[in-house]
């Protein structure tokens, strides 16, 4: 742990180039005054599958983000255009476009967005038929008095500001995922054409197996989100956090990805933090805004990631929660940069087996994350806080 954060010397300008709408149409508002720190080693971290896909392109999230952030582009603009690639690539099914569905097969998706130098954030929550809500997200920051728009609101704004709603984001993959999922459970209704032909028993189990084992989900986790967020020269620092939210989740449910507190937290004077994993866990604990105040107090990010988590195991109370040893019986990881560009990923385990890496998550039994510096990009262990590995409840 360091003090040296909270004695930091600031400076204020009141000149940055304002930020460049995602809607050419829409004039830039005034440049506010802008709190600044004076350097810091420039870093994108994010979670795994921000060094994991790259939608056809040569880059990945963290790639593209560092690459703009060190070329005078605006910090949260850069982080934005990483993410694009990922909510963009139909193959993460956690994200954006071809992310898993609700139970009624419908794509709804979160998204926040914090400007630290700026002091602006904005989210949109259960919005329908825009592959970007990292995008929108932005725009609710840049031209709205607002932090936060949902539903059908949020999918308006988006349309009046030029975006463009599709009917549907599912892709034949998240489609066919959501298909299994009905015929798992209900499957008196939705049959599968095979068991159909031979017998009127349905294996739930051997069903589900076969889904992980094609790669249709994930194992165990229906859930997945890319937060990333970084710091650059000027020590300005910025984050962004965008999901499918919980595969086949109540439709309207809401995780922690779109709550600023939650899902994410900048503070430009301190830095920012934000998480993947089980989101109520977090919405309960408003963890990312609980990191960035311990970073404010002086911790180094891995001690404040490691205070959320602790907090977090101490309030999962409730026996469904738990492992039969009292421990969370589920996973969720944060992500923390301060604004010297000191940086941690920590999970809850960080061992938690995925066969086959999914979406670049794990590497078959380590929880990774993703890393770009002057090094250039990186997929590396998280630390955990549990010691060993979340065994597969089931
Ligand atoms: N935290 C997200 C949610 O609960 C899901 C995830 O990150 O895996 O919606």
């Amino acid at each position: 742990m360091t003090p040296r954060q909270s004695r930091r010397a600031f400076m204020k300008t009141t000149t940055l180039a304002a930020a460049v709408s995602p809607l050419g149409a829409v004039a830039a508002p005034a440049a506010p005054s802008i709190i600044r720190s004076r350097t810091a080693r420039p870093v994108v971290i994010a979670s795994a599958n921000g060094n994991f896909h790259k939608n056809g392109g040569s880059k990945t999230c963290v790639e593209l983000a560092f690459e703009r952030l060190t070329s005078g582009t605006d910090i949260l603009e850069s982080l934005i255009a990483g993410v694009n690639l990922v909510e963009l690539d139909p193959e993460d099914t956690s994200v954006g476009y071809g992310g898993l569905p609700n139970a009624d097969g419908v794509v709804q998706l979160d998204a926040c967005c914090m400007h630290g130098p700026k002091k602006r954030a904005g989210g949109v929550a259960a919005l329908e038929g825009v592959r970007t809500p990292s995008l929108v997200a932005h725009a609710v920051m840049e031209h709205t008095d607002h932090h936060l728009l949902v539903g059908r609101g949020a999918q308006e704004f988006a349309r009046n500001m030029g975006f463009t709603i599709e009917a549907d984001l599912n892709t034949e993959k998240s489609r066919k995922a959501w298909l299994e999922w009905k015929r798992q459970t209900d499957p008196k209704h939705y049959l599968r054409p095979e068991d159909r032909k031979t017998s009127a028993h349905v294996d739930h189990q051997r069903i589900l197996r076969r889904l992980i084992a094609d790669g249709v989900i994930p194992s165990r986790h229906y859930w997945g989100t890319i937060h990333c967020n970084g710091v650059n020269a000027q020590g300005d620092v910025a984050g962004v956090t965008t999901t499918s939210g919980l595969a086949w989740k109540i439709p309207g449910r809401v995780g922690d990805s779109p709550i600023l507190g939650a899902g994410l937290y900048v503070d430009g004077t301190v830095g920012a933090a934000g998480s993947t994993g089980r989101g109520e866990a977090n919405l309960f604990n408003l963890s990312s805004h609980l990191i960035v105040e311990s970073m404010r107090q002086g911790r180094h990010p891995k001690d404040a990631c490691l205070e959320a988590l602790r907090r977090i195991r101490s309030n999962t109370i409730e026996r469904r929660l738990r492992k039969p040893n009292g421990d969370p019986n589920f996973n969720i990881t944060f992500y923390a940069i301060n604004a010297r560009g000191e940086h941690a990923a920590v999970a809850m385990y960080a061992e938690d087996d995925n066969e086959r890496g999914w979406a670049g998550q794990t590497d078959g039994r380590r929880v990774r994350y993703a890393l770009c510096t002057e090094e250039g990009p990186k997929t590396l262990p998280c630390e955990g806080l549990i010691p060993g590995a979340l065994q597969d409840p089931a």
